[in-house]
């Protein structure tokens, strides 16, 4: 294939912005208001693409933490413990109609604040933080059918904890179904994406939800670990870091918090020599490129059969010389920016380790735009168990390739690293996917397509990517006892 033929020239289309509207300074939803923080505190959040400070929200100490959860707890005495559940539902159903409203806005301020691109915040993130929504607004009034026999109780007041990957997308998997069981929630957003989370507050306050029955609160690692610490929670959910759920973890034991922890992730992406080769590029393609790598269920391990090894990854180098990597806002870029510049010199230090390790890298003769952090997508070809590039979560668009010859080996490969949040399997045959499937030890396996999500299905991990289920049924059995 001549891969000139692909490299037209895009004219630029950028998604207009002037739509989005965003506030100098943020102050902290407490209580169904947004007050100002008793820390008196506020840090900028940045675009990482522009660098332009987009707005300053308020840093929550303690104390705010404090006024957070009392809030909370006095809307679930008082109000939304007693509210009958087919109530609670048509509450988390506005919230689904509003952000649906509001989508173009939400996916726009994602794109600035996170970095990610506009084809991904408009097509992928909003539409499905609407769905979760909309999904678990629907489980609400009808917990007895979920656990026949049984009595779901709600527990309390959850504190939830998000990174900034997908700021608003979290922000829903999180409180959705915490709403349908009959909690309330304090919620933080990542430092540095927490602007959707604040839009979601005015969304909450627009809906007209009962005062303290969602608060959000923005701070660092010191404002999640209050509330981890908080003796009035209930119910932690964390996603982020193995290295920060591995401290939550030791925090909450011996207390009575019930506890779901999200974490990282090392995706093997297997393809067999009898899979359509062209779909599993695109695959591959998918499943680590786009979002910048910046997903725990990314798959950024690719693992060949040894035949088509040579046809795989030549095709792969074709297809990642189309890519364009740029303005998070033009419609046809494919990899945004970075969301950090701490996480791009992360991916940096990586690469630079690759390279010491030996291992070939190929990288594509892409610009990338001189302002703002950007990586080119990249290869690491003929790695092997024992790099640190294919032990270790580098979160950013780098793929590392190993070849495999039997069944039995690529299982093997596949499991042994310290985590297991999601695999993707690619084969022609069901019986080998079916054989995959029971023995990768990942919480979710996709066959012949990756990074699919839906929220009647159940995301989690196994081992170091932490425990707890999201989405689905099974989503609803943290936030609820019998
Ligand atoms: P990532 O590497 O994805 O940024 P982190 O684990 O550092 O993941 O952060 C995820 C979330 O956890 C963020 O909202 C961050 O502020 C919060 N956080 C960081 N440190 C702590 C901590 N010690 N206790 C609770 N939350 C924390």
């Amino acid at each position: 294939m001549n891969t000139e033929s692909f490299n037209w020239e895009y004219a630029p289309a950028p998604e207009a912005k002037d739509h989005a509207k965003i506030k100098k300074q943020y102050d902290l939803f407490i209580n169904g208001k947004f007050t100002k923080p008793l820390s008196k505190k506020y840090f900028a959040t940045t675009s990482p693409s522009s660098l332009e400070k987009l707005a300053e929200v308020a840093e929550a100490n303690e104390n705010d933490v404090n006024a957070a959860v009392k809030a909370a707890r006095v809307a679930y005495e008082k109000y939304w413990k007693k509210l009958t559940a087919k109530e609670r539902g048509k509450y988390i159903f506005r919230i689904a109609r509003i952000i649906q409203e509001r989508s173009r806005e939400l996916a726009v301020i994602e794109s600035m604040d996170g970095g990610k691109p506009i084809r991904e915040s408009r097509d992928f993130d909003i539409p499905n933080a609407a769905n979760y929504f909309f999904y678990y607004a629907g489980w609400a009034d009808k917990l007895e059918y979920a656990f026949p026999n049984k009595t779901p109780k709600s527990l309390g007041v959850a504190a939830q904890i998000i990174p900034w990957n997908f700021p608003l997308l979290m922000a829903a998997w999180k409180i959705a179904p915490a709403l349908a069981t009959g909690n309330t929630v304090v919620l933080k957003p990542a430092e540095g994406t927490p602007l959707t989370a604040l839009k979601l507050a005015e969304i909450i306050q627009y809906a007209d939800l009962p005062p303290g029955v969602v608060n959000i609160i923005t701070g660092f690692g010191a404002t999640g670990a209050a509330m981890v610490n908080h003796k009035d929670v209930n119910k932690i959910a964390f996603t982020g870091s193995t290295d920060v759920g591995k401290i939550i973890q030791k925090a909450v034991a011996g207390s009575n918090k019930k506890l779901t922890l999200e974490l990282g992730g090392k995706a093997a992406n297997i393809v067999f020599d009898d899979a359509p080769i062209n779909q599993a590029v695109e695959g591959i393609v998918n499943g680590i490129f786009f979002n910048q790598g910046h997903v725990c269920c990314a798959g950024s391990r690719l693992f060949v059969q040894e035949n088509v090894a040579e046809e795989v990854i030549s095709k792969l180098k074709e297809r990642m010389e189309t890519l364009i990597v740029g303005d998070p806002l033009d419609k046809n870029t494919d990899i945004g920016a970075i969301n950090s510049k701490e996480q791009l010199d992360k991916i940096n230090s990586y690469l630079h380790i690759g390279k010491e390790e030996g291992l070939e890298i190929h990288q594509s003769n892409c610009n990338v735009p001189s302002k703002g952090y950007f990586c080119k997508p990249t290869l690491f070809i003929g790695a092997s168990q024992s790099n640190r590039v294919v032990q270790e979560e580098i979160f950013g668009p780098v793929l590392t390739i190993q070849t495999f010859r039997t069944i039995e080996e690529v299982i093997e490969k596949a499991n042994n690293i310290p985590y297991g949040l999601s695999a993707g399997v690619w084969t022609d045959k069901g019986s080998k996917i079916f054989n995959l499937t029971t023995k990768l030890r990942a919480g979710v396996v996709w066959a012949n397509t990756y990074n699919k999500f839906d929220p009647t299905s159940p995301f989690g991990g196994y081992k170091e990517s932490g425990f707890g289920r999201e989405g689905g049924l099974h989503g609803l059995l943290p936030y609820i006892t019998f």
